[in-house]
Formats: C-alpha cells, sequence, structure tokens
C-alpha cells in the first residue's frame, strides 16, 4: 500500500496545501487543496473519497475534483462519511447554489457522486483494503481511519483535541505509521482548546497514552504554515525537557507535502 500526501497544511500559502491523502491509486482520504497537484488522470482513477469531517480545508477541492472529471468516469465518485458530515456537504455545498447537486446530475439513476454513510467503529473492505473508522473529538462530527492492505496499519487522527477512545483502539492495532495533527503552537492553547485542536502541550500528555511497547513513526500535520517553525521546536522541546519521560522513545517527524510511503 502506497501513501502519498498531497497536502497536509493547516492552512494556504504557496507551497502549502490543505489535508489530502492518496492511498494507492483509488482511495483519497480527505479531500483539501492538496487534491489540485493530482494530474485529471490521477484525479480520474480515483473510485472513493472518506472524509473525516466537513471543514473546508478538508472538503475544499471535492466539488471541483467532481467537475474536473466526473464526466468522464463510468462509475459515481463514492464519497464515506459520518451521517453529520453528509448532512453538512448536502446543506451547504452540493445545494445548487454554492455547487451543483451532483447526486441528481446527470442523472438520478447514474450520478457524478454517491453518498455512504459510515459510522465510527466500522470497517469497510474495498480495493483490496481495510479502511476502519476512528473516533475523532472535534467542533462538527469527526473521524480518523485506520487504513491498511494487510500489513501494518496507516493512522490517521483526523482533526481531534484529546481522545481517550481514539488511544484505546490505537493500542490494540498494527501500527506502521501514525499522522496526528498539533494545529497550534503552545501560546495559542487556548485557541486549540476552544476549536478542538491539539497543542504541543497537550500532544505531549496524549502519546504518554501509547502502550509502551509499541514503537512506529509519528508524523505531525495540520500546522499553520506560519506556525509550523514553532511548533516543531515546542514538540522537540517537550522531547527533550523530560529526558527520562515516556515521549522520549517516541519518533516525531513533521509531516511534507510531496512525500510517500510504502506500507
Ligand atoms: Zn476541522
Ligand atoms: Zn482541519
Amino acid at each position: 500500500m502506497r501513501v502519498r500526501v498531497l497536502g497536509c497544511s493547516g492552512a494556504i500559502a504557496k507551497d502549502c496545501r490543505t489535508t489530502s491523502f492518496l492511498v494507492d491509486e483509488d482511495t483519497l482520504i480527505d479531500a483539501g487543496t492538496g487534491v489540485g497537484d493530482l494530474t485529471l488522470e490521477e484525479m480520474r482513477k480515483v473510485e472513493r473519497v472518506f472524509l473525516t469531517h466537513a471543514h473546508l480545508d478538508h472538503v475544499a477541492a471535492l466539488p471541483l475534483m467532481v467537475d474536473a472529471v466526473a464526466a468522464t468516469r463510468s462509475s459515481p465518485l463514492q464519497i464515506h462519511a459520518l451521517a453529520g458530515t453528509i448532512d453538512a456537504l448536502k446543506t451547504h455545498i452540493f445545494n445548487d447554489i454554492i455547487w451543483p447537486d451532483f447526486t441528481q446530475i446527470p442523472s438520478r439513476e447514474a450520478p457524478f457522486i454517491s453518498f455512504h454513510e459510515v459510522t465510527i467503529g466500522q470497517t469497510l473492505r474495498m480495493g483490496g483494503k481495510q479502511i476502519e473508522v476512528l473516533p475523532a473529538i472535534h467542533t462538527v462530527p469527526a473521524a480518523g481511519f485506520a487504513v491498511s492492505a494487510g500489513q501494518g496499519c496507516w493512522v490517521f487522527s483526523g482533526d481531534t483535541e484529546r481522545n481517550p477512545a481514539f488511544w484505546c483502539r490505537l493500542n490494540q492495532l498494527d501500527v506502521a505509521m501514525l499522522v496526528i495533527e498539533t494545529a497550534f503552537s503552545n501560546r495559542e492553547c487556548d485557541l486549540a482548546r476552544r476549536s478542538l485542536h491539539l497543542s504541543p502541550q497537550i500532544l505531549a500528555t496524549e502519546l504518554d497514552c501509547i502502550n509502551l511497547d509499541k514503537h512506529f513513526p509519528i508524523y505531525i500535520t495540520h500546522t499553520k504554515p506560519a506556525e509550523t517553525e514553532l511548533i516543531m521546536a515546542e514538540i522537540q522541546r517537550f522531547d527533550q525537557s523530560q529526558p527520562l519521560g515516556r515521549h522520549v522513545s517516541h519518533d516525531i517527524r513533521w509531516l511534507r507535502a510531496g512525500q510517500s510511503f510504502e506500507l
């Protein structure tokens, strides 16, 4: 299984794209502005999109991608998401005002997109992969995902604050790589708490929930372009300031768009 990072920034700027991952050629996890780096042919090969939640930085490119390639596809693009996410997309985006309702175009019988509700804890098998829907704690209905093709899992936290149920499940999985958000720096920890995102000091306590016998690389995502260096410095500092702490055993890296991982 191959995971390609299309976007992993918390906002846009030159060379900064928002959240989207391409798993093999056929599955997108989130559809932020990183999708815009795919060629038409690459977009055409995407069969399904799994959305963590409805926030714009995770869905912004979805309506535009459908418009770019749907007419040349022979089957609807499947959009898998929680019920609350699907409701939000239908009400606020594919509503014939912001963008056409592509569940009815070109016809109700053969539409460009189809919505498929998922629930937390559910495991789907499709495209030779197993995709488990993980819990997330955010301001709107939200999920994370664990994706595997039989080997270890690629785990993505989605947007989340403190999330005991996530760690409980993660400790049961064979994790090859964890991608976890840290959207804000410590100086913005109040904003992080209110918007239900992580900051480095909360990330430190969250990583303490990982069982000691678990070792896998941890990649930080969703940093704001203007704050990325500060956030990574603060994460390194908690690593170094607690040399006897449990965090030290963790292998923490900064995720970058354009990276590709074989799992
Ligand atoms: Zn969000
Ligand atoms: Zn986000």
